[in-house]
């Protein structure tokens, strides 16, 4: 078999990649080794944040002003194009659209300068030109609900069913002449100088070009595990909130992050009876301290969100989850070439905000195949931290 580009991993990375190159008129192979999407793509909790995950002021500090702003618009866009996307091919996953509010609470466990970081993280920002809006005091007690010493609002987030969405764009990537196989792990690649080989359990497949979208990088790349570091994260949904104590929580209007590194996001979910709240990161754990470790963490974010919220003391939680992500060492994931890798494009290390960063991986990486790259998305190249 012989196509212009093969995409190994049926993630939500995969799948908008494996769109947007049929779309284009690519002939595109897309390969998972499970079924689509039920990988940490069916895990995640679906908040898609119109900007990545760490502060900017720290991508300001490591790679210069003009870099971040850039990081932090293209990724805003890629995440009204993610939303328009979904919503133009009628994707079935539940789209809504969402403020993002980040803020720094006010007393334990929060440290006493928060509020103080939080501003100037969203001075850093409006000199940089980006948007978001400091809320004042009323503001943060009518949307929040919860002591909190300062907060930034910013606009264009959304949260879906992320397998579903990624469903629908292998569908409509496949009615675009995309072929998508599942059960069909790739077990290696080999390049030579004109194309690449990838070897499958049926057979071989010869591709111009081949794009890795993992989320971590599997044994077939371990040269690369060294820039992305497994990250197990929780989360918890609750049981449905009586209506009498839902007025005192956040909005469900809006996303809530707070400051905390890592930080806590709660949304609501199940027309907004329900919270979602998750964080506790931490390195991945061993396989055989996975069930005990979830138990533990449930528990510590049930505690978390009571301090935020007392009123939801004695709230169960029906349901508790985790699983592994990938992070680089500044928190941007890394899309693009490998200069020791011929015919590769790599989309690796997404984050815990990496439903935007799908969408924004795919129009990099289609760009780039298309001899088009745009020299700024050098900021979520490999280059940058080699
Ligand atoms: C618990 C959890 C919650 C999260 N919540 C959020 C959230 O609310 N918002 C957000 O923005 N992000 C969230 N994330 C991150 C988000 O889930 C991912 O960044 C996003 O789903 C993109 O995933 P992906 O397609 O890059 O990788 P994955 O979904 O991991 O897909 C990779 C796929 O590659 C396949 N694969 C691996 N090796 C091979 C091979 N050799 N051959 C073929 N196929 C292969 C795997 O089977 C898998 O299906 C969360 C992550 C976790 C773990």
């Amino acid at each position: 078999m012989a196509i212009d580009v093969a995409i190994v991993g049926g993630g939500l990375t995969g799948c908008a990649t494996a769109y947007a190159f049929a779309a284009a008129g690519i002939r595109v192979a897309l390969f998972e080794a499970e079924r689509i999407a039920q990988g940490s793509t069916a895990l995640a909790g679906g908040v898609m944040t119109s900007e990545p995950g760490p502060a900017f002021s720290a991508i300001e500090t490591r790679h210069g002003r003009r870099a971040a702003r850039y990081a932090w618009q293209a990724w805003r866009r890629a995440a009204l194009d993610g939303a328009a996307t979904l919503r133009r091919l009628r994707v079935q996953c539940r789209l809504t659209s969402r403020d993002l509010v980040q803020f720094a609470g006010a007393g334990f466990p929060y440290a006493a300068d928060a509020g103080t970081r939080l501003t100037r993280e969203w001075q850093a920002r409006q000199q940089a030109g980006l948007e978001g809006a400091l809320i004042k005091r009323s503001g943060l007690t009518r949307d929040i609900r919860t002591e909190a010493a300062a907060g930034v609002r910013t606009h264009d987030s959304a949260q879906f069913d992320p397998y579903r969405a990624s469903v629908g764009l292998a569908s409509a990537a496949a009615t675009r002449g995309a072929q998508i196989f599942e059960r069909s792990p790739i077990r290696r690649v080999k390049f030579g100088r004109h194309e690449a080989l990838l070897e499958a359990d049926g057979g071989r497949v010869r591709a111009g070009r081949v794009i890795i979208a993992t989320g971590l990088p599997t044994a077939l790349f371990k040269a690369l595990r060294r820039h992305v570091t497994p990250m197990d994260t929780y989360f918890v949904l609750t049981e449905p909130v009586p209506a009498a104590i839902r007025h005192q929580l956040a909005r469900p209007a809006i996303i809530l992050r707070d400051s905390q590194a890592p930080p806590h996001t709660l949304h609501w979910v199940d027309e907004d009876r329900r919270i979602v709240f998750g964080g506790a990161d931490q390195a991945a754990v061993p396989t055989r301290l996975q069930t005990k470790t979830l138990v533990q963490r449930s528990g510590q974010l049930m505690y978390e969100l009571s301090l935020l919220y007392p009123a939801i003391s004695g709230l169960q939680a029906v349901h508790g989850w985790s699983a592994t992500y990938g992070l680089t060492a500044d928190g941007l994931p890394c899309i693009g070439p490998h200069r020791n890798f011929p015919h590769h494009l790599f989309a690796l290390g997404m984050g815990r905000d990496g439903l935007a960063g799908a969408f924004l991986a795919s129009r990099i990486l289609l760009r780039e195949h298309l001899g088009e790259p745009n020299r700024s998305d050098e900021v979520y190249g490999f280059g940058r931290i080699l």
